[in-house]
């Protein structure tokens, strides 16, 4: 069988950067994003870090505020109603995972929805899931892009996606739903995952288990997009039996930053718009 064809997130993202850093420049005044961060993991420090880093390699501005991990949620709440209000803040993220005591629903409605350049509100899921205009999910979002680059017929595939988070999997199902796809989604209580990951045309694996999908669940021929961050949830038996697939790194991640820039400038040009 030939190798299959990779998906290069990381070559769309740049070009996409790039477009991102021409539109960023021809504003009047610089788009910025506010990144909050609640709690010292290293981990989301370090993704809000290269989420700043690319702000300012593209020509956006970046402001970040951190809080303590025993913030409560009325304390967060006040911050992202304070930078919602802010004129000269375009975009605002909130890094995901959040302590255990903060309402994680309540605290990402607090964004407002032309400010939600993540799409993490549930009005900005609403949005996507009824085709309407809006932010979207920016690694979902990415994903529909990378598969939309490589001219992956969505209409009336058959689409399995494993994994159903508020951020990855449901939106994601969400958005290739209106773009007529038939969508399978699998979760950890699924019963025989193979069986149905086996009739996938498109197959995205979004769990967080690195593995997990071996070549004996993949169908000879399908696409297959790795979510995962390194190593990946896709074995590399598994991306061999594909037509097909995402490299990790280089496949997803990249995008998922991409769309976070591209959305905080389309906000920033909103606000030009609505002047
Ligand atoms: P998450 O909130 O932990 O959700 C994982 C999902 O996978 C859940 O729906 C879970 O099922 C399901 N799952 C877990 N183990 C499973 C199994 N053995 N079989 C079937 N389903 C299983 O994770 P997430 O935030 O969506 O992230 C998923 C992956 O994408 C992670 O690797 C994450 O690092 C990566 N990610 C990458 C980017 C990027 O930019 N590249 C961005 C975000 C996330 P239940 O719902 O039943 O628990």
């Amino acid at each position: 069988m030939s190798s299959p064809i990779i998906l290069f997130g990381i070559e769309l993202a740049a070009e996409l950067n790039a477009a991102t850093a021409a539109r960023a420049a021809a504003l009047p005044f610089t788009p910025t994003l506010a990144t909050v961060l609640v709690g010292d993991d290293p981990g989301s420090a370090k993704y809000v870090a290269m989420k700043q880093r690319r702000c300012a390699q593209y020509g956006l501005g970046s402001r970040h505020v951190r809080l303590a991990s025993d913030t409560s949620t009325a304390e967060l709440i006040a911050v992202l109603i304070d930078l919602g209000a802010d004129p000269d803040v375009h975009g605002i993220l909130l890094q995901h995972p959040l302590p255990p005591q903060i309402d994680e629903r309540a605290a990402y409605d607090a964004i407002p929805l032309r400010k939600d350049v993540d799409g993490t509100s549930s009005a900005a899921f609403a949005a996507a899931a009824l085709g309407q205009p809006g932010h979207r999910s920016c690694t979902p979002a990415g994903i529909v892009r990378l598969l939309d680059h490589y001219r992956v017929e969505l209409a009336g595939a058959d689409v399995v996606i494993v994994g159903r988070s508020a951020i990855l999997g449901k939106p994601l199902a969400a958005m290739l739903t209106a773009r007529d796809a038939t969508v399978t989604v699998c979760h950890s209580r699924t019963r025989d995952l193979a069986t149905h990951t086996s009739r996938a045309e498109i197959l995205v694996a979004a769990a967080g288990r690195p593995g997990l999908i071996t070549a004996a669940m993949v169908r000879s021929g399908a696409v297959v997009v790795d979510a995962g961050f390194t190593p990946g949830d896709v074995s590399e038996e598994a991306a061999e039996v594909a037509r097909a697939a995402s490299p990790v790194p280089g496949g997803v991640g990249p995008m998922t930053i991409a769309m976070l820039l591209a959305q905080t400038v389309d906000a920033a040009q909103a606000v030009v718009g609505s002047r």
